[in-house]
């Protein structure tokens, strides 16, 4: 590779495409990898497919998800995740890159670039011709405005507990009254700690005093806070600019996970840095983004349901005949595959009503076919 490649953000995703590339800049604003964490680190086994992962920053492994709806009830869907230790699995990226011939920047923000040059808070880098520069720089990225792309965003909030938590379960609440617009979840890290968040627009103190009303605790440990893109672009980059992970909104919409979604982007993009006839917007659509616009079309069909239409949604998804297709089928990344199967099971009178209810989720469904 002649050319130069200079990656804004050493978050795990420039940190994997720096890796992949072994040979760029990675200019970081933060001074030490890793920090601050704004992410609850839930992954599913999908991850071990792209990247091995020592057992230390394993934190937890879960064996289910409990779905708490509007009206109290519950539903128990069996399936494996894990729970990361983030800032080690952010450092642990990092050292893989720095093993080869990549040269990291730490604690500069770059604070303006154009097409020749790259401004970071203490120098200037020229950009030549030909050089490729890669937006890796979370949702609000500098690197995308650059080229017209910016993400929509749901600001998220998160609180470690100490208290009685059952390791084995991932709990998420729905409803107008817990985390309109997106969902509550309790991840264990084991019996004792647990990370608690949601998503909403705004009142977060609110709706979290609410969440942390229904659990048994003693003790808040930490918090964080951060943005999850609800977005979906089809197209992330423009001569040789490029945008990966949550810079290009490469994030589930419905569940706001974007760590497996944005390593398996980063893939498709070190191939088109490599070899530029391998279309990176194309390829990487084709791997991953039908399903991220799949996730993005569910996330606004639900915001549209209230808490009786998700009532509604209790009784057909507490069904044994959907429980077991989904625990049979479902995978927290490839959506598609559950939705291939979902259309042979009697959600379609589920969905008619719905849809009758919202005349504008025919909008969603034209948005989402086009
Ligand atoms: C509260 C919360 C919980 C989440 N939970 C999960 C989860 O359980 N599972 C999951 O898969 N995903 C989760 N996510 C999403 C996940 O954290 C992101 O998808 C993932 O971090 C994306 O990685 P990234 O490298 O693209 O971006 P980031 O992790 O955002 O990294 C971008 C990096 O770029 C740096 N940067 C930004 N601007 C500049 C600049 N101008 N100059 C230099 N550096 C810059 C930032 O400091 C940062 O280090 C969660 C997100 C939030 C907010």
């Amino acid at each position: 590779m002649n050319n130069k490649v200079f990656i804004v953000g050493g978050g795990p995703i420039g940190c994997f495409l720096a890796e992949q590339l072994k040979e760029c800049t990675i200019i970081e604003e933060h001074k030490k990898i890793g920090f601050p964490v704004q992410c609850t680190g839930l992954v599913s086994s999908n991850l071990f497919n792209l990247v091995s992962i020592p057992d230390n920053i394993i934190l937890n492994k879960v064996e289910e998800a409990e779905i708490f709806f509007p009206n109290g009830k519950s539903i128990h869907f069996k399936g494996k995740a894990y729970v990361l230790d983030r800032a080690s699995f952010d450092n642990y990226l990092y050292e893989r890159a720095s093993s080869y011939n990549n040269h990291f920047i730490l604690g500069e923000r770059v604070k303006f670039l154009s097409d020749h040059n790259l401004f970071t808070s203490q120098r200037e880098i020229k950009i030549s011709k030909g050089d490729i520069v890669v937006g890796a720089d979370g949702p609000l990225s500098i690197v995308g405005k650059n080229i017209g792309i910016t993400n929509k965003v749901l600001p998220a909030y998160q609180v470690t507990l100490k208290g009685k938590f059952d390791p084995t379960s991932v709990q998420l609440y729905l409803g107008r009254d817990t985390a309109p617009n997106f969902f509550g979840w309790v991840v264990p890290e084991d019996e004792k700690i647990a990370r608690v968040g949601l998503a909403v627009p705004n009142n977060h103190h609110l709706y979290l005093k609410k969440l942390l009303s229904k659990l048994d605790y003693s003790k808040k440990v930490s918090s964080l806070g951060g943005l999850i893109p609800i977005d979906f672009h089809k197209y992330v980059s423009k001569n040789n600019f490029f945008l990966v992970g949550d810079a290009a909104s490469q994030t589930k919409a419905s569940t706001g996970g974007g760590i497996i979604t944005g390593l398996i982007a980063a893939k498709e993009l070190a191939k088109a840095i490599e070899n530029p006839n391998y279309d990176y917007d194309k390829n990487w659509y084709k791997v991953i983004g039908k399903d991220l616009k799949l996730a993005y079309f569910l996330r606004q069909v639900f915001n549209r349901l209230n808490d009786q239409e998700l009532n509604e949604l209790y009784n057909l998804a507490s069904s044994e005949k959907f429980k077991s297709l989904l625990e049979a089928v479902a995978d927290m990344e490839y959506y598609s595959k559950f939705m291939n199967k979902l259309i042979c099971f009697p959600t379609i009178s589920y969905a008619f009503k719905t849809f009758i209810k919202h005349p504008s989720i025919t909008k969603d469904i034209f948005n989402f076919l086009i």
